[in-house]
């Protein structure tokens, strides 16, 4: 499918960008995000939160692999699988995927064979300091809308 490209010049933007995005969202809804350290993966996840209407504060799930907000319009199920010794293991993944909640995976490659065929794929690229260029891949008719949708939106000030 097609991939979107988007443009941010500073964190709010890119918060802005994923705040819009939670707000098409639905039960079941996965994104996967990529990108080096530092990029903005959980830049974007806090937007995510905000788009929810999640109170608490998203910080990189250091010691657990998932971490669940609950107190939104839909719960957040955020997935950080980097320490994940071995690219089969399987921590019920699906429950998740298939839950009440939206489902973001960071560093989501290491789980490739277990991602949902129906998703957005995320990759942040670092341009400088306070740009990143952000490539959404949607796979399937729901996530394809959303981002025709985003594209008709503007986030540049
Ligand atoms: P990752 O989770 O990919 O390791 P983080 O989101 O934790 O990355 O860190 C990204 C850092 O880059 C934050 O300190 C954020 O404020 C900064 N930053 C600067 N410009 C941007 C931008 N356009 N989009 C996202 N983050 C940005
Ligand atoms: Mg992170």
């Amino acid at each position: 499918m097609e991939s979107y490209i988007f443009r941010t010049n500073n964190a709010e933007e890119t918060r802005n960008l994923a705040k819009s995005i939670a707000e098409k969202l639905t039960s079941g809804s996965v994104l996967t995000l990529e990108g080096d350290l530092g990029a903005g993966k959980t830049t974007f996840t806090k937007g995510l939160a905000l788009g929810l209407g999640i109170k608490r504060n998203v910080n990189s799930p250091t010691f657990t692999i998932i971490k669940e907000y609950k107190g939104g319009r839909l719960p957040l199920y955020h997935m950080d699988v980097y320490r994940l010794e071995d690219e089969a293991e399987d921590l019920g993944f699906d429950e998740y995927f298939q839950g009440d909640g939206v489902t973001v995976v960071e560093w989501a490659h290491l789980i490739e064979s277990q991602l949902p065929l129906e998703r957005i794929d995320i990759s942040i690229k670092y341009i400088d300091e306070t740009n990143r260029e952000l490539m959404m891949t949607p796979h399937g008719k729901f996530y394809d809308e959303i981002c025709k949708e985003l594209k008709n939106e503007s986030f540049s000030h």
